[in-house]
């Protein structure tokens, strides 16, 4: 078997299409705008290159953006001065703090101050617990770019058994509400999960979200699983690999994503459709 690509990269350009022409229907209505706001802080050189790229993709699909750039150094009071007065503004109806924050801020903290009906990354506390209890709108950017991924695949996740690995706020613990939600029978593994080897082999659809560079080898991949590879790992020579040993999972997997051009054009695209979601919310559209 040769694993079929899950094209991301098109997948996303679809989506954009798609939110584009929302767009423009409602400026012909003569309404204003989507607009979506993201606050940087500090300079740390992979988070420049996404926001440079939401920035870009906003713009493309016809979104008001806005980019908030902080000094490294910015205290918690001026963060959160900052998400009050996007709060506070009728026009904003997308807030997005780019993760991760410099040491000597909390995130949970300034994250929990995004008025949740803004909060496009979907990762406020109440933004979760709605998706935990079945009733999720906005929901975790990465996650839901993995669902549609999977979903592309035609394949049915009802019964399957689906392995996520990792458990992260942002990516693990939300991608495996989902899929329970989907009703896969979920298996969360993480570091201290023991036979590893064991859970992938056993796995209809495998979603890595690690950060260790090819960990998931090839010939652990059930015949026929469809596998979603999160994982960004940069090599010594600059080139971006996964989680998942890809060459070799191509043999066994029925769909894989790429790395680059699975999960991460995907994550952007969610985003712009979690602020057109936030807008029919502030809008009442
Ligand atoms: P994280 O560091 O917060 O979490 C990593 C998880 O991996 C933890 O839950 C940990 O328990 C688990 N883990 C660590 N070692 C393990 C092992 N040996 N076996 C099994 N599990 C192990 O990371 P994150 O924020 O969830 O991101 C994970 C990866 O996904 C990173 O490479 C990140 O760059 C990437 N990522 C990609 C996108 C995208 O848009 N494509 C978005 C977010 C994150």
């Amino acid at each position: 078997m040769t694993a079929q690509i899950l094209d991301g990269k098109a997948l996303a350009a679809k989506v954009r299409g798609e939110i584009k022409s929302q767009v423009e229907v409602w400026l012909k209505e003569g309404r204003v705008e989507p607009r979506l706001d993201v606050i940087i802080v500090g300079d740390d050189p992979a988070s420049q290159v996404y926001v440079a790229q939401k920035e870009k993709m906003a713009k493309e699909v016809g979104f008001e953006g806005h980019l908030h750039r902080l000094p490294g150094d910015a205290t918690e009071e001026v963060i959160a001065a900052r998400i009050a007065a996007l709060n506070d503004n009728v026009r904003v109806n997308g807030i997005l703090l780019q993760l991760p924050l410099p040491k000597h801020l909390s995130s949970d903290a300034l994250i929990a101050r995004i008025d949740p009906n803004k909060d496009v990354d979907g990762l406020s506390e109440i933004n979760l617990g709605k998706l935990f209890a079945g009733n999720g709108t906005l929901i975790p950017c990465t996650p839901k770019g993995c669902m549609r991924l999977i979903q592309e695949t035609g394949v049915s996740l009802a019964g399957k058994r689906a392995l996520v690995v990792g458990r992260s706020r942002l990516v693990g613990k939300p991608i495996g509400a989902l899929l329970l939600d989907a009703n896969a029978t979920v298996t969360m593994a993480h570091s201290k999960t023991t036979h590893l080897q064991d859970e992938v082999n056993q796995s209809d659809i495998l979603v890595a979200a690690v950060g260790i560079p090819n960990m998931i080898k090839g010939e652990w991949i059930k015949p026929g699983a469809v596998v979603i590879d999160v994982g960004i790992n940069r090599m010594p020579d600059g080139k971006l690999v996964g989680d998942v040993e890809t060459h070799e999972a191509e043999k066994n997997a029925a769909f894989i994503t790429p790395v680059p051009g699975g999960v991460g054009p995907m994550t952007i695209a969610m985003l712009l459709e979690n602020t057109l979601v936030s807008y029919r919310v502030l809008h009442k559209v």
